[in-house]
């Protein structure tokens, strides 16, 4: 057993190069490592598609055909063009 230079838990280490520095590290942290969308910014990304995919369902009616409020927050400058004024005033 060796102490992780990733984790600093002690566990069995191999030789590894991560984030550009040669050291001991356990399978986790290498594991970790190899996988790019551990990666700040992948992780960052992909929950911004999340968010983008969530914001693509939202129609600018609801089922009755009432502006939906949701959609003139999200998208307020394609509402402008969308709605009247009124409609916007009453729902907006
Ligand atoms: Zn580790």
């Amino acid at each position: 057993m060796n102490t992780c230079d990733g984790c600093t838990q002690k566990r069995e280490t191999t030789g590894a190069i991560i984030k550009g520095k040669y050291g001991q590290y356990c399978r986790d942290c290498r594991t970790l490592a190899n996988r790019p969308q551990s990666s700040g910014f992948a992780q960052w990304s992909r929950e911004r598609d999340r968010e983008d995919n969530s914001r693509d369902l939202i129609q600018p009616w609801d089922r009755n055909g009432v502006p939906n409020r949701d959609f003139i927050r999200e998208y307020p400058e394609e509402a402008k063009n969308m709605f009247t004024e009124e409609e916007l005033k009453n729902h907006g």
